[in-house]
């Protein structure tokens, strides 16, 4: 009899929804991190509205979804996750129980990740950042990784809506084009800097010090501010890599690189690998790191 009642109402529940949704209201993707909404944007232009799991300022260590990002989640058509976010791995079985009709897509799709070369002994899973199986899941840090990034967006749509196929495609070509720019921009910034090395808090940076050849240092170890012993060693590690900038993010607590760059006469330049212009903080990210290097 319940059975029967709920199979009754269901249709009205459901046609009730659709009236109450306004002509027209955008379908809703659903991101784990700023810069992907850009990404997003870049392939869709404004045909969606975009829900970002971690909102800026928000503090990724006590993350815990809102209700409104639940609902919203549940209302979205696709969710690109990065694909290995400390935060992903603990709350993405629940998302998919709650959330059944979302299509869940890997942003880590088709790159070549990066492994920690030590066990990760972190715990804290709760942390955006840490990855239990030890790989860097910095993905978006790396151009050439964003231009396959832009690749799985582009073709997962076009699945979706075969229609606007050869929009996103042309959209996805344009960005893949100022992707190209900025690469060689890079490429150029760096040129006779191979092997030059950075030391910065979070090692949020392991894909483009990959891409270009560069030796990125962090101060955090397996996601824990460093012992006295690690500080120690950090500021005899900067003396011999001769670094003179160390890079900070304001998402972390910044006493202890303070406590280095003072130790060592160092300068402290703040960047944000989680600004939602992902292009302008790549140009911005880029001129802080060149001049780091050419400050020797
Ligand atoms: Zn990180």
């Amino acid at each position: 009899m319940n059975k029967f009642f709920i199979l009754l109402i269901f249709p009205i529940l459901a046609l009730a929804c659709s009236t109450g949704k306004k002509q027209d209201e955008k379908p809703v993707i659903t991101v784990s991190i700023l810069p992907q909404k850009y990404f997003v944007e870049q392939v869709a232009g404004d045909e969606f509205s975009i829900n970002v799991m971690l909102p800026p300022g928000a503090s990724p260590a006590d993350f815990e979804p809102t209700p409104k990002q639940i609902h919203d989640l549940n209302n979205s058509v696709i969710y690109f996750y990065v694909g290995h976010l400390g935060f992903e791995k603990s709350w993405m079985s629940k998302f998919s129980e709650t959330a059944r009709n979302v299509s869940y897509v890997s942003c880590s799709r088709g790159i070549d990740l990066l492994r920690s070369t030590h066990e990760c002994q972190a715990e804290d899973s709760s942390h955006v950042h840490l990855h239990k199986d030890g790989t860097d899941p910095h993905i978006w840090t790396s151009p050439e990784n964003v231009k396959t990034i832009a690749r799985t967006i582009c073709s997962s749509l076009s699945e979706m809506y075969p229609g606007k196929k050869g929009m996103f495609e042309k959209n996805r070509d344009t960005f893949i084009e100022k992707i190209y720019i900025l690469d060689n921009h890079i490429r150029d910034s760096f040129e006779g800097k191979q092997d030059a090395a950075f030391l910065i808090f979070h090692p949020a940076l392991g894909y483009y010090a990959r891409d270009y050849h560069l030796k990125q240092y962090s101060i955090e170890y397996e996601g824990k501010p460093p012992s006295t012993a690690q500080m120690k060693a950090l500021v005899d590690l900067a003396v011999k890599e001769n670094i003179s900038t160390i890079f900070i993010q304001s998402q972390f607590e910044t006493s202890k690189a303070k406590t280095i760059a003072k130790e060592i006469g160092a300068r402290v330049i703040s960047v944000d690998p989680l600004a939602e212009n992902w292009l302008t903080e790549m140009y911005s990210l880029t001129e802080k790191m060149n001049k780091a290097f050419t400050a020797k």
